[in-house]
């Protein structure tokens, strides 16, 4: 039922001679795949940190792994370029440019939902930004800087189903299965509107949830709104949304627990985005695509503790 993670991508293309390399990421450049993405941030030049910081190690290595999903259209999607697009993805370059990194400095790395803490407290990766809900459990392993953007839970059926109108029809069918994600939160949320725990199917990453919606297996999938409007979105005519939001989703960038100065770095970094409009147009070039989208407002940062 699960997919093996993909990971280090980056890692893998520089791995080639650094001439093959070197062509194979202007090849990326130029060959518009990214087109839809604006034009990453430029790095800042001047960035300069307190010595033993995670911002001067990331800086001086010139380097900064980051864990963001591969299969979310809208957030973090692998496509044809073999490199990850979305309103994630592009938060990741805003974030490394104001360490002084660009994005050829990034290795992505794909961070399923069950896996991002580990993949944080392992230091497998700087930072994991991975439409990654803020909430107390995780903060036990992790710390969160952000929150960068608000989503909500929602459900999502086939085009022409209509025995779901939103969670609270899921009892009255026990027939119908709902598929989620193993350690997301919507996993979680979704158990006190089931008939049994059997309506309730889980996989590794969503692409396999809509997967087994196209094939019957399912006839719901929920997690957050704006993953499942980039669904509906790729899969034209396939899907709809139904229901209002049950729930409120804060998408914070995790990071080694207790890195209060990072974390503080991370929410300077995205008040400058904000100001300078790198947010803004991190959205409309990614998410804010899809019909039906709102251009967000960076909501105010938690207090890094
Ligand atoms: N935001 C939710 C979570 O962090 C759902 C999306 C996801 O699984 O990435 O669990």
């Amino acid at each position: 039922m699960t997919r093996s993670t993909r990971t280090h991508r980056r890692t893998r293309t520089l791995g080639l001679t650094a001439a093959a390399a070197a062509s194979l990421l202007l090849l990326t450049a130029c060959g518009g795949g990214s087109s839809d993405a604006g034009d990453a941030p430029e790095p800042v030049e001047s960035a300069s940190f307190e010595a033993g910081t995670t911002m001067a190690e990331l800086s001086q290595a010139g380097a900064i792994t980051i864990g963001t999903k591969f299969d979310q259209p809208g957030f973090g999607l692998v496509g044809l370029t073999d490199e990850p697009e979305g309103f994630d993805v592009e938060v990741g370059k805003g974030i490394a440019a104001q360490l002084g990194l660009s994005e050829d400095d990034i290795t992505w790395v794909e961070a399923p939902s069950a896996q991002r803490e580990d993949l944080i407290t392992q230091g497998s990766v700087d930072m994991v930004i991975a439409t990654y809900t803020i909430n107390d459990t995780r903060k036990e392993r992790i710390t969160f800087a952000g929150p960068y953007y608000v989503a909500g839970q929602q459900i999502m059926v086939g085009a022409n189903e209509d025995r779901l109108t939103g969670p609270d029809d899921l009892r009255a069918n026990p027939d119908l299965k709902i598929c989620s994600v193993n350690g997301s939160t919507p996993s979680e949320n979704i158990r006190e509107y089931l008939a049994s725990p059997d309506q309730l199917v889980l996989f590794e990453v969503y692409d396999d949830c809509v997967t087994a919606m196209k094939n019957g297996q399912v006839q719901a999938l929920t997690t957050d709104n704006v993953i499942l409007t980039g669904y509906v979105a790729e899969n034209e005519g396939e899907f709809k949304l139904v229901g209002e939001q049950f729930t409120e989703e804060p998408y914070g960038i995790g990071i080694t627990k207790g890195d209060t100065a990072f974390c503080e770095f991370v929410n300077g970094a995205l008040q400058t985005m904000s100001e300078d409009g790198s947010y803004e147009e991190a959205w409309t070039s990614t998410a804010g695509e899809y019909e039906g989208t709102e251009v967000p407002t960076l909501p105010t940062a938690d207090p890094c503790v």
